[in-house]
């Protein structure tokens, strides 16, 4: 199958082999066709399939087929649940439609309003817009969404998960009745359905694989440990392997934070990226990441949800997540585009629970083991749990106390550890 057949046009083709891709993801070979015949879908795609062309590129054909007006109304309108993931799909809009006469900008929060409103003002044709900013501006009369012909609600499931439903519903109240309506979702819950039935006409099914594949291509492993031990175990594991590239997720900004500060102090570049940074503060990390500048970048749930970081060989789950699904996001962000990768637990006697209910939504147990010099005193099995067990949800854990994790700096890890191992 190539592009080509998918019927795409050669303004878009040349774009398309510009980026490097040879043939379409099994997603794109589903969408395209069907989304250029001006049908209405319903698909389940995860960050990482190719989703963002596979609706970007048709969306794109049919703005371009149809007369455009000299004063650019906005005609397609993309939402996204954050603004890491705006500013990607906009990249992307921007890369695809760069041989064809269409304009498109992002608007997101937690940055000044009055460059957005001028570039809107200008005509645009494509908008990407998180919620709560794309509201403000229309409030504002900024702008106008009275002729948007398609809407495209990426990460619908994310959305609904960070309380965007009664936002959404106010954009759709906004645009006219008769357009097309394109939803991706990573899962199809029966909030999603329920958000489908209300926007989407007779809607074509897409699947892009069964859930969780993503989590097939990975080598997932866990790691017993300790609570107290997880970052020593952490410097070890980037240090002993040489990782340059390594995402690391916690549960909460603060733990994202500190860890980050301990890499640095062990030598090791790191930032943290969460809902408390500004948005420069969260571009810079990205783009350092991304730019081989900085080796890790530790990471919130929400906060990595949906960030593009192409062949990322690490993501060491530093905690495990509180729900399931968001285990196999995270290790969706290494493996991507056919490429391996590897995804590392590091689980302590209180995540007991979450690594059950993860194992469950896989259908498989991950492999356990042990690092020498850092043996867990608490066994999953058969010991009691600290703190009232592993259903622990919604308490914070006090970690123990560090053992020396922060007396050297300055990329010494690795005899630290040798010293370590020496005293266990
Ligand atoms: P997405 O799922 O849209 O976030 O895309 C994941 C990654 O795959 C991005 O880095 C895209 O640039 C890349 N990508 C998208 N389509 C293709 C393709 N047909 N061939 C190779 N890479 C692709």
């Amino acid at each position: 199958m190539s592009f080509k057949s998918l019927g795409l046009i050669p303004e878009l083709l040349k774009a398309v082999s510009k980026q490097g891709y040879t043939t379409p993801s099994p997603i794109q070979e589903k969408t395209i066709p069907i989304i250029l015949e001006g049908k209405d879908v319903l698909a389940s795609a995860q960050t990482g399939t190719g989703k963002t062309a596979g609706f970007t590129l048709p969306l794109l054909q049919i703005l371009n087929a149809t007369r455009k007006q000299r004063h650019r109304p906005i005609r397609a309108l993309i939402l996204t649940p954050t603004r890491e993931l705006a500013a990607q799909v906009h990249e992307n809009v921007r890369d695809y439609s760069q041989f064809l006469d269409i304009k498109s900008t992002v608007i997101f929060g937690g940055v000044n309003a009055k460059p957005q409103i001028r570039t809107i003002r200008g005509g645009i044709d494509v908008l990407v817009a998180t919620p709560g900013r794309l509201l403000d501006l229309e409030n504002q009369g900024a702008l106008s969404l009275g002729r948007v012909e398609i809407l495209v609600l990426d990460e619908a499931d994310r959305m609904l998960d960070m309380g965007f439903l009664r936002d959404i519903k106010r954009v759709i109240s906004m645009m006219p009745k008769q357009r097309q309506n394109l939803l991706f979702s990573a899962t199809f819950s029966k909030d999603i359905k329920k958000l489908a039935e209300g926007i989407l006409n007779r809607p074509v099914l897409i699947e892009a694989e069964p859930e969780n594949t993503t989590a097939e291509k990975v080598n997932q492993k866990t790691y017993r440990v300790d609570a107290g031990d997880k970052v020593e175990v952490t410097i070890k594991l980037i240090a002993d392997g040489n990782w340059k590239q390594v995402l690391i997720f916690t549960r909460t900004k603060h733990r994202a934070n500190k860890l980050s500060e301990k890499l640095v102090k062990a030598g090791i570049s790191s930032a943290a990226i969460h809902g408390n940074k500004s948005q420069g503060a969260r571009t810079k990390a990205l783009a350092g990441f991304k730019g081989n500048k900085i080796r890790v970048l530790v990471a919130t749930d929400i906060a990595a949800r949906g960030l593009d970081i192409p062949l990322l060989p690490h993501v060491i789950n530093f905690e495990l997540p509180n729900i399931p699904e968001d285990y196999v996001h995270r290790i969706g962000r290494t493996g991507r585009a056919g490429a391996s990768g590897e995804a590392i637990s590091l689980v302590d006697v209180n995540e007991k629970e979450y690594l059950r209910d993860i194992e469950k939504l896989l259908g498989e147990k991950l492999s356990s083991e042990i690092i020498a010099g850092f043996e867990p005193t608490a066994k999953l099995d058969g010991s009691k749990p600290k703190q009232g067990g592993g259903g622990s949800r919604n308490k914070k854990k006090k970690p123990r106390p560090q053992s020396n994790s922060n007396q050297n700096s300055g990329g010494q890890n690795k005899s630290r550890n040798k010293n370590r191992n020496r005293r266990r």
